[in-house]
């Protein structure tokens, strides 16, 4: 089942997009392919259309289908895995742009997207604003300022938990003659399809939960557009920032139950947040699947579930929330997310420390949880006892 199949759910596409038995053996998981060349028939004459490991892998490709058939239902869609996500990122902005194209992204992307934008892209001419995209009025406003090739959206928001209005959004910006990009490393395509809400690419961080064990980096591009796949495809092939075959196939065996851990995630995180909405010390919790969320109906309407992702503001400030952050005990104290235990983030001077004093900094009274799929009590308790010390 290597084509897209539309009309089957998203948990058996996850688990037999691009998984074929291999054909020799009978092996229901697909071997991983670790040799980086390939013999031909003859000269010019390839077997499978396989002939050098930058340029393609039976295991990458096999990821790569297996997301594709997750991110969209439309026999175009394309999935392109790299690196990192940042691998991923510079090689669509690469691939799309040219040196003097603007972006216009949103005041609360994730920080590295910034830093790749406005310190390595900018060296090579492209410009870009900054603008808050829950403000409609303004992010028209920065697409006419200046000539746009790309809109950045992350929703929901990292740590901020704002969420955006995809399909308005698109509209913006296919006015405007720009490219809407959605980085959906944070609802993941169980949660949220960007692209059948007017996107053009959608983005991912693998790294979080797609692998979803805190085992690999990596990243991707899903696009369902035959142009922009042919310029993606060739900059992965040309620049080369590849991920190897032994990463594509963890990725792979993540993504498989990707639906049952966000599952657990969500109501998790739900009651978590519930929870920590009546302590005291807690000045604002910021979960999108709170009624007092000022965009929970949008992430109602925009998103199937509300994440695993919780932030929360202390009325202690910066030494509350420090605090905090360094008396779980199973809430590790870590950058990053997804991943199926709990962590806790203090962005201020972790994930965020290179966007302090920009228009991007965060609070420093805020905590930001990434919820894994322990027991619930069991986590309750131990940010209990963390609270209790402050
Ligand atoms: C982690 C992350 C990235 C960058 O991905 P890497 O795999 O660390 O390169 C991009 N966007 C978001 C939302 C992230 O959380």
């Amino acid at each position: 089942m290597t084509e897209n199949t539309p009309t089957t759910g998203f948990n058996t596409r996850a688990i037999h997009a691009g998984q074929d038995f291999e054909p020799i053996t009978g092996a229901v998981v697909p071997p991983v392919h670790l040799s980086t060349t390939y013999a031909p028939e003859k000269i010019g004459q390839l077997r499978q259309g396989y002939d050098y490991g930058r340029g393609t892998n039976p295991t990458r490709d096999s990821l790569q289908a297996q997301l594709a058939a997750l991110e969209s239902s439309k026999e175009s869609a394309r999935a392109f895995t790299f690196a990192s996500g940042l691998a991923a990122e510079t090689a669509l902005i690469m691939g799309v742009a040219e040196p003097g194209d603007h972006i216009v992204m949103g005041n609360d992307v994730y920080g590295g997207t910034y830093r790749l934008i406005n310190k390595i892209l900018g060296r090579w001419q492209m410009t870009h604003s900054v603008v808050d995209m829950g403000d409609l009025a303004a992010v028209e406003k920065a697409l006419a300022a200046k000539k746009t090739k790309i809109l950045w959206l992350e929703t929901p928001s990292n740590p901020m938990m704002k969420i955006s209005d995809n399909s308005a959004l698109a509209e913006l910006a296919h006015a405007a003659g720009a490219l809407l990009v959605v980085d959906n490393t944070f609802a993941t395509p169980y949660l949220q399809l960007p692209l059948s809400l007017g996107a053009d690419v959608v983005v991912h961080s693998t790294t979080k939960y797609i692998g979803g064990h805190s085992d690999v980096v990596g990243g991707a591009v899903v696009v369902e557009d035959p142009q922009l796949a042919e310029a993606v495809q060739f900059q992965q092939f040309a620049a080369g920032a590849v991920n190897g075959p032994l990463d594509a196939y963890l990725t792979t065996r993540g993504l498989k139950t990707l639906g049952v851990r966000m599952d657990r995630h969500v109501s998790n995180a739900a009651q978590i947040a519930d929870w920590l909405t009546s302590q005291p010390g807690v000045e604002r919790v910021l979960y999108p699947g709170l009624a007092d969320h000022p965009n929970h109906e949008l992430a109602a309407r925009q998103m199937s579930g509300f994440g695993g992702m919780v932030s929360v503001q202390f009325t202690g400030g910066a030494a509350a929330a420090r605090s905090v952050a360094e008396h779980t005990r199973l809430f590790q104290l870590a950058e990053s997310l997804g991943g199926i235990e709990s962590l806790m983030n203090y962005p201020a001077e972790m994930t965020h420390a290179s966007v302090a004093g920009t228009e991007l900094a965060v609070p420093d009274n805020l905590v930001r949880l990434s919820v894994g799929i322990e027991d619930v009590a069991d986590l309750i308790d131990d940010l209990d006892r963390a609270l209790k010390q402050v």
